[in-house]
């Protein structure tokens, strides 16, 4: 497989209310098959999914969080609002957003806009994916995939990687199992999460900070079959029932 990375270019400042399909559009050619990368700050602008925090009164809960961590009661009140499931408070909140996605500060930034302001998440991420996916195919006639990225951090691993929290158009999970391997052995674990690899790799070229490009379209990627269920349900997942063992304490007798 032969990838091609292009960064939209020229994209301006995002505000609410903005086309953004449009305005990616307007700045690329898009082919038939191309996978549409969207940093989730720029579609969160666009939509309006934004908060002032002189509009937000902390609730003590937050209060109290605010006490360990030294941030603003008022960022903290803004992720627990969207916050479905708190794993840990502390030395930061690691939350569960709706759709799924398990994420520090419930992936709420202070970054890349105003003073005062914060950014939420789409509150639901595929259905986002799909309008843009939709609305590109209005526009152009091209059909291509699309995934919504967000940086985030991960466990065992200093450093931060793009990951997808929305996509449209194609599978999350590469399903390999079933498959064998140069020896003749079926594999029987590997699923592969490709759409976390592309957002990787399209947030690299999006880079942090003021590089100013929250669009990424890769070319190239060859069709794969697979399914959707990128997060684990509750019984599955065995290292946040290892968290929430730890964050209970025993009861006596
Ligand atoms: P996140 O990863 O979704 O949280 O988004 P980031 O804040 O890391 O931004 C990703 C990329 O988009 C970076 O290159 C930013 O400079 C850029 N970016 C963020 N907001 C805007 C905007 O409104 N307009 C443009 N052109 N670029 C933006
Ligand atoms: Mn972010
Ligand atoms: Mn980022």
């Amino acid at each position: 497989m032969k990838l091609t990375i292009m960064p939209v270019e020229d994209l301006p400042l995002i505000h609410a209310g903005d086309n953004l399909p449009a305005l990616i559009a307007e700045r690329c050619a898009l082919k038939d098959g191309d996978i549409v990368t969207i940093a989730s700050s720029v579609y969160s602008k666009a939509k309006g999914h934004t908060r002032k925090l002189t509009d937000i009164t902390p609730t003590p809960r937050a209060e109290r969080i605010s006490k360990m961590t030294g941030e603003d009661p008022r960022f903290l009140q803004s992720i627990l609002d969207v916050s479905v499931d708190v794993l840990i408070e502390f030395p930061f909140i690691l939350s569960e957003v709706a759709g799924g996605h398990i994420g520090v500060r419930a992936g709420v930034d202070q970054s890349n806009i105003d003073d005062d302001m914060v950014i939420l998440l789409p509150p639901d991420p595929i259905k986002a994916a799909e309008e843009v996916r939709n609305a590109l195919k209005k526009i152009t006639g091209k059909s291509v995939g699309v995934i919504i990225t967000d940086t985030c951090g991960r466990a065992f691993r200093r450093g931060q990687t793009g990951n997808a929290i929305g996509w449209s158009g194609i599978p999350a999970i590469r399903d390999f199992r079933g498959d064998k391997d140069l020896f003749g052995h079926v594999l029987k674990i590997t699923e592969e999460a490709v759409v976390d690899e592309i957002a990787g790799i399209a947030n690299f070229v999006m880079g942090e900070s003021n590089n100013g490009v929250p669009a990424v379209v890769v070319r190239g990627c060859e069709p794969w079959t697979g399914h959707d269920n990128l997060f684990f349900n509750k019984k599955e997942d065995f290292i946040r029932r290892a968290l929430c063992v730890r964050a209970k304490p025993k009861k006596k007798g």
